[in-house]
C-alpha cells in the first residue's frame, strides 16, 4: 500500500538568498514530484500576509491521491519566505512587493533576486497555480480567469470568478510571456471557518491538477460553476476608527443587494458612529471582507466588491 501522502520523502531544493546581516542567508524551498507528462507548478506565500492556509490547502491536495500522479507537479510553499516569516505583504529586508518584481535583477536587492529565483524555478511550466488569499486581517473567495486559461479557473469552484487580462510585472504575467497557462486564487483568510475553506481551496487545486492531465481525475466537476463579477473596487472609509463589521465570515463569497449594510466606523475617542460602508449595486459581490472587528487607518481597504452577474 503506497502512502498516499505524494510529498512524503519529497527531497526539498534550497535556493540560498542573500539576507540579513545576523541570519546569512535566506532558503527558498521548493519541491518536484513525478517525471514526464505536463508540468504543473504550484506557488503560495508570494505574498507573505496572505497566511498559510494555501499551503495546508496544497499539502492536503497532494495527500490523498497516490498512485494518481500522470505528470510532474513543482512545489513552492513560501515563495516569499521572509514576509511569510513576518506575516506581511513585502519582504521586511527591502519593503519590495515580490509580484511587482518581476523578472526581477540578480544583482539587485533581496526581492529582485528572489524574483530570479522564482522565475527559474516556474518558467517552462505548463501551467502555474499562483495562490493569494486573505490573511489575518480579511477573508475571501475568488478566482482571476486570464484569456486562454479559463478551463483551469472554472474548475476551481470558487463562489466568484474574475476575468483578468495578463499584466506583466507580476509572476503570473512573467510566465504567461514565458507560454504558460495561469490561474490564480484568491481563497482562504482568518475565520471560524478556515479550515473548509482550505478544504475546499484543496479540492480545486486537485481538480485544476486534474484538468492539466498531472493527476488522474477524481473529483467531479463543482458543484455550481462560479458567478462571474465585472467593475471590481475597493471599499475605503473616510475615516480612520473602529470598524464594527456587519457582514461576518458567512458572508464571503456572497451576492447582497444594493444598501445593503456592511460595517460601520466608530470614532476611536467616543466610539460614534461615523460612517456607514454599504453596498453600491443591485447585486453586490462580496469579494473581499473584513469579518472581524478592526482599528483601522483611513482609506484602508474594507472590502472588495464587484458587480455580481445574474
Ligand atoms: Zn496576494
Amino acid at each position: 500500500m503506497p502512502n498516499p501522502d505524494l510529498l512524503h520523502g519529497a527531497t526539498w531544493n534550497r535556493i540560498d538568498l542573500p539576507g540579513p546581516p545576523e541570519a546569512g542567508t535566506v532558503p527558498l524551498r521548493w519541491t518536484e514530484i513525478g517525471d514526464g507528462g505536463p508540468l504543473v507548478t504550484i506557488t503560495c506565500g508570494v505574498h507573505g500576509d496572505e497566511g498559510p492556509w494555501s499551503a495546508m490547502a496544497v499539502r492536503r491536495a497532494l495527500s490523498r491521491a497516490s498512485g494518481d500522479l500522470t505528470g510532474r507537479i513543482r512545489v513552492v510553499l513560501a515563495a516569499n519566505p521572509t514576509s511569510v516569516a513576518a506575516d506581511a505583504r513585502t519582504s521586511p529586508l527591502d519593503g519590495l512587493d515580490l509580484n511587482r518584481t518581476f523578472p526581477g535583477n540578480a544583482e539587485g536587492s533581496h526581492t529582485e533576486r528572489l524574483a530570479v529565483a522564482l522565475a527559474e524555478i516556474v518558467e517552462g511550466s505548463d501551467l502555474l497555480i499562483d495562490l493569494h488569499g486573505g490573511g489575518s486581517w480579511c477573508v475571501n473567495a475568488f478566482t482571476f480567469r486570464f484569456p486562454g486559461s479559463e478551463r483551469f479557473a472554472d474548475a476551481v469552484g470558487a463562489p466568484f470568478v474574475v476575468d483578468m487580462p495578463i499584466r506583466s510585472g507580476n509572476l503570473a504575467g512573467h510566465v504567461s510571456e514565458h507560454g504558460s497557462k495561469i490561474v490564480a486564487i484568491e481563497m482562504g483568510g482568518r475565520s471560524v471557518d478556515e479550515l473548509l475553506w482550505k478544504d475546499r481551496l484543496a479540492d480545486g487545486i486537485e481538480r485544476i491538477l486534474a484538468e492539466a492531465g498531472a493527476l488522474a481525475p477524481r473529483l467531479a466537476a463543482p458543484e455550481r460553476p462560479s458567478t462571474q463579477v465585472s467593475d471590481l473596487s475597493v471599499v475605503r472609509p473616510a475615516h480612520g476608527g473602529v470598524l464594527v463589521p456587519e457582514l461576518r465570515q458567512d458572508a464571503i463569497g456572497s451576492v447582497v443587494p444594493e444598501g445593503t449594510l456592511l460595517g460601520t466606523v466608530h470614532d476611536l475617542g467616543t466610539m460614534e458612529p461615523v460612517e456607514e460602508l454599504r453596498a453600491p449595486h443591485a447585486r453586490t459581490a462580496m469579494l473581499l471582507i473584513r469579518p472581524h472587528v478592526c482599528v483601522l487607518e483611513g482609506g484602508a481597504m474594507t472590502y472588495v466588491i464587484g458587480r455580481a452577474e445574474g
